[in-house]
C-alpha cells in the first residue's frame, strides 16, 4: 500500500504564525516563581500570575507550544471514552462526579478567558461523540450515559454519527469545542508578558537544587533562584523518589489530516480498541488511531499502515505522531510533590482541558488557598490497591523497551538506511536524505542509555524507552533527553 503524505508536521504547527519568538536567557534570575516548560500547562500557568505583582519567568527548552501540545487532536470536551464508568468503578460515584465537574469547568474557563483577551484561536462550538461499531460494547456506551445523565448532563442517543458513519450504538453530549492549541497558547503568552512576567525560549533546565527556602535552577550557562518551582514539562523526568514513572507510562499515537469535500463541525471516538478518535478543522477531517503503550511502539511504518487501513483516503496532508502520560488510576497528577515544588502532567490524552484546569489549581496552590479538585488530583496519592498489579508492568514496559531496544528493534526494521556502525568506540547510526547528505548521531539516548529506534514516517530518533526524540541530526526535540546526539 502506497501512502501519499505531504508533510509530517502537525497542522498547528503549519498553520500558527510563528513571528513571535523570545530570546533565551542570557543573565541569572532571582524569582517568585519558575514556570519549567512552554506547553498548554506551563502557558496557561504564566497567564494566571498576569496581573500579580510578582516576578514570574516562563522557560521553555525549545519553542512555546512544540511539546505535546502542538500535536494533539485539540478537542475541548469533558466527553472522553468511558471515564466517568472507569473513575466510578475505581473511586465510586462523587469521585467520578467530582472530575466531571473540573471538567466542565475548565471548558468554561477556556471560553471564558479566549472571550476575555479576545483570542482568535478558531474556537468552535462541537457536539462530540462516543459511540461503539461493535455490539459486544452496547453495554459500555450504555453505562457512559446513564452516568453522565446521573450528573445531570443532557445526552442524545444517535444510530449513525453526522458524516453517515454506521454504528453499533453512540450518544453525544453538546457545549463542547475545538480549537488551535497553538494559537490560543501563543497568545495567552503574549498577553501576560510584562517586565517582571518573562519569557525565554530554546533556555533548557538540566539541574535544580533545593536550598533552604528557595530552589537553584540551571540553565547550561545561568541559574535562576526561585521561591517556587512549577514543572510543566509533561514528562517529570527527574522524579523517581516520588514514584512518578511508575504511577504513569507513556502512549504514543499516530494523527493523520486530510482534505475532504464535505465540511461537518463534531468530534466523535469510539469505546474499544483500536481506538478512532476524529473531528474536523475546516475542510479537513483529523483522525487519531493506534494508540499503544510506548514500549510496544517502535515500528512507525506498521502504526501509520493500522491507522489508514479502515479509511478509504489515498491522501493525507498531514501525518505526526504524539505522545501523552497515562495515569494507572486514570486522574491527572497536579499539586505539590515537595515544599514550594509543584508539577502537572498525567492527563491521559485529556490534557488541554486538564492542563488549563491545572494552572487554576496550581494558583490557589500557590497562594495557599484550597482548591476543591486538590485532592483528587493529589500527585502524592497512593494508588488504588487494585491497580497495585500495574507497578510491575509498568517496569516491565520500560525494561522490555530497554533490552528490545539492544537486541532487536534496528535491526529487525533497517538493515541499510540508517545504517548502524561503531565510531570511536561508540555505537553511530548514519541516515542517508533523499539528496545522499549523511547524517550521523550517537544511536543512544542521553537520558537513560536505551538504544534510540529510527522513526521512518517522521524521520526521527525515538527512544523506545522514555520517550525522547532527535532530529535526523540529532536535536532533542522532545522527551525527558537533557542533550542532543549529533555526532560531532
Ligand atoms: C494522540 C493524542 C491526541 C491528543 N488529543 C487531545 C485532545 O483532543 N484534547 C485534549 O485535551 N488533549 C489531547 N491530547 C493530550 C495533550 O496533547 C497533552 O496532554 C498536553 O498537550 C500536555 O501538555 P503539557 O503542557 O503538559 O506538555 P507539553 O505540551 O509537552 O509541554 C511541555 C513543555 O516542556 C518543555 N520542557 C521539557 N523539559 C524541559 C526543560 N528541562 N527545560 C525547559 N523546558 C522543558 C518541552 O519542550 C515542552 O514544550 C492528546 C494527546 C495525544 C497523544
Amino acid at each position: 500500500m502506497v501512502i501519499n503524505v505531504m508533510k509530517n508536521i502537525s497542522i498547528w504547527q503549519d498553520t500558527v504564525n510563528n513571528n513571535d519568538k523570545y530570546d533565551s536567557l542570557k543573565e541569572n534570575l532571582d524569582l517568585d516563581v519558575l514556570i519549567i516548560g512552554g506547553g498548554i500547562t506551563g502557558c496557561s500557568t504564566f497567564y494566571q500570575f498576569k496581573d500579580d505583582n510578582i516576578k514570574v519567568a516562563l522557560v521553555e527548552k525549545n519553542r512555546l507550544g512544540s511539546g505535546a501540545s502542538s500535536r494533539s487532536s485539540a478537542k475541548l470536551t469533558f466527553l472522553q471514552e468511558n471515564i466517568y464508568t472507569k473513575l466510578t468503578n475505581i473511586f465510586g460515584k462523587d469521585k467520578a462526579h467530582l472530575y466531571y465537574k473540573s471538567q466542565k469547568e475548565a471548558l468554561e474557563n477556556i471560553y471564558n478567558i479566549i472571550n476575555k483577551e479576545n483570542i482568535d484561536c478558531d474556537l468552535k462550538v462541537s457536539n462530540s461523540y462516543l459511540y461503539t461499531i461493535n455490539s459486544t460494547n452496547i453495554k459500555k456506551i450504555e453505562e457512559e450515559a446513564r452516568i453522565l445523565s446521573s450528573f445531570n448532563e443532557k445526552i442524545t442517543f444517535i444510530s449513525q454519527l453526522p458524516n453517515k458513519t454506521k454504528i453499533e450504538s453512540g450518544f453525544y453530549v453538546d457545549n463542547t469545542y475545538t480549537f488551535h492549541p497553538l494559537k490560543f497558547i501563543k497568545e495567552i503568552v503574549k498577553k501576560s508578558i510584562s517586565s517582571n512576567h518573562m519569557v525565554y525560549e530554546n533556555t533548557k533546565i538540566i539541574k535544580i537544587e533545593k536550598q533552604k527556602d528557595y530552589f537553584k535552577c540551571f540553565t547550561s550557562n545561568n541559574t535562576i533562584k526561585a521561591k517556587k518551582v512549577i514543572l510543566a514539562l509533561h514528562y517529570p523526568y527527574f522524579l523517581f523518589p516520588y514514584l512518578m514513572p511508575l504511577k504513569c507510562y507513556l502512549e504514543k499515537s499516530f494523527l493523520t489530516c486530510s482534505l475532504i469535500k464535505d465540511k461537518y463541525e463534531f468530534n466523535a471516538i469510539n469505546i474499544e480498541k483500536p481506538l478512532k478518535s476524529i473531528r474536523y478543522y475546516n475542510n479537513y477531517l483529523l483522525m487519531v488511531s493506534s494508540s499503544t503503550n510506548l514500549a510496544f511502539a517502535s515500528n512507525s511504518e506498521k502504526m501509520v499502515k493500522d491507522l489508514v487501513n479502515n479509511t478509504n483516503i489515498d491522501n493525507y496532508d498531514y501525518i505526526w505522531s504524539n505522545y501523552d502520560l497515562i495515569t494507572l488510576d486514570h486522574l491527572p497528577l497536579v499539586g505539590f510533590i515537595d515544599n514550594n515544588l509543584l508539577i502537572s502532567t498525567g492527563y491521559n490524552t485529556w490534557g488541554n482541558t486538564n492542563g488549563v484546569l491545572a494552572s487554576f489549581i496550581i494558583k490557589d496552590l500557590i497562594y495557599n488557598k484550597n482548591n476543591i479538585y486538590q485532592e483528587l488530583f493529589d500527585p502524592k496519592r497512593g494508588f488504588n490497591r487494585q491497580k497495585i498489579i500495574n507497578y510491575p508492568l509498568n517496569i516491565f514496559s520500560s525494561a522490555y523497551s530497554f533490552v528490545d531496544s539492544k537486541i532487536n528493534k534496528n535491526k529487525a526494521f533497517y538493515q541499510n538506511n540508517p545504517y548502524f556502525t561503531k565510531r570511536d568506540g561508540k555505537n553511530i547510526a548514519i541516515y542517508k536524505d533523499n539528496k545522499g547528505i549523511e547524517h550521523i548521531v550517537y544511536n543512544k539516548c542521553p537520558h537513560l542509555k536505551c538504544s534510540l529506534v529510527f522513526n521512518k514516517v517522521e524521520k526521527t530518533w525515538d527512544c523506545p524507552c522514555h520517550g525522547s526524540r532527535f532530529d535526523i541530526d540529532g536535536n532533542c526535540i522532545m522527551g525527558p533527553s537533557k542533550y542532543n546526539i549529533g555526532y560531532k
